[in-house]
């Protein structure tokens, strides 16, 4: 049974050869989307503007992936080897604009040291990004100055309007990064793929044609994704414990325990994901931001113990 996932096309593999130092197969990659960014309002009432986006998309070709902003998991990067800015039909902004956002290419070579980080792909574990460059303009919506120095705050509003700003002439693209809380909300590897479980029929259709193999095979595949269901699920529960202790200390272990029990795993991510936005008020970070400002390590050592 071909395996599809993850597969670059010729076209695909000429563009993903210009990194290689040896021209790679279909079979020596893994490809995935991730949406860098997009210009809607993010969690700091920031937007990029539609020039930012532009510039990304030629800025961010070739550079590397890494997770938690830690450069040190060299065994773990991903490259960019093409970038579009796509629109989504019909989607619109916070400010009825219509909505664009950074689309990315990335590959992986499939090197058994490898296989852990592209199952987390493409199970959703490693699914949230976000980006890091430099931003030369913030522009304040309320009167078109830069907003650290006019004295309007984001997120207040002026005459029932809200202050956000825009974030223009992007500079240079450090890196990008799989983090627990991505700053913008939309970021993240987008499932392209959905033709595996048609193709290779249900359970019982593979019963009904007395295919033996083909059934024993779907069994350990069904099995091997249970059990990544679970560790996905054990995962979430681990960090809306963490987190809990964080934003909410007034619950106790047992009641939480016991609450998390009962939970679908969709639950469990809806709930985590509350956690995570009040936890990035509490605790900002804000790669987007860096613009030559220094990171502040201590609130990124918060989500790195995670
Ligand atoms: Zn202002």
């Amino acid at each position: 049974m071909a395996d599809t996932t993850g597969r670059a096309d010729e076209k695909e593999l000429a563009l993903i050869n210009k990194y290689t130092r040896r021209a790679l197969t279909q079979d020596d990659v893994y490809t995935f989307s991730v949406v860098l960014c997009d210009n809607e309002l993010d969690r700091d009432c920031e937007r990029f503007s539609d020039e930012a986006l532009d510039k990304m998309a030629e800025l961010f070709e070739g550079v590397t992936g890494i997770t938690d902003h830690d450069p040190k998991s060299a065994n773990q990067k991903a490259r960019i080897y093409s970038l579009k800015v796509q629109r989504v039909d019909g989607r619109l902004c916070f400010d009825k604009k219509p909505y664009k956002r950074l689309l990315a290419k990335a590959y992986i070579p499939r090197t058994g040291e490898n296989d852990g980080f592209i199952k987390e792909l493409d199970t959703g574990i490693k699914k949230e990004v976000s980006v890091g460059c430099a931003v030369k303009r913030h522009i304040c919506s309320v009167c078109k100055e830069d907003i650290g120095s006019c004295g309007h705050i984001r997120g207040r509003k002026y005459a029932g309007a809200l202050c956000y700003a825009t974030l223009d002439e992007v500079t240079d693209a450090y890196e990008w990064s799989f983090v627990a809380v991505p700053s913008q909300r939309a970021a993240g590897v987008i499932k392209s793929y959905t033709v595996g479980d048609r193709e290779r029929g249900t359970v019982k259709e593979i019963w009904t044609s007395r295919d033996i193999d083909g059934l024993e095979k779907r069994v350990e595949e069904l099995s091997e994704l249970a059990g990544d269901g679970e560790y996905y699920r054990e995962k979430l529960k681990k960090e809306l414990f963490t987190w809990s202790r964080a934003v909410l200390p007034e619950l106790s272990e047992e009641f939480l325990l016991g609450f998390t029990e009962k939970m679908s795993a969709k639950e469990l991510f809806e709930f985590r994901n509350a956690l995570g936005e009040r936890m990035s008020e509490l605790y900002p970070i804000k790669p987007q931001l860096w613009s030559g400002k220094e990171k502040n390590e201590e609130q990124n050592d918060i989500y790195k113990n995670i």
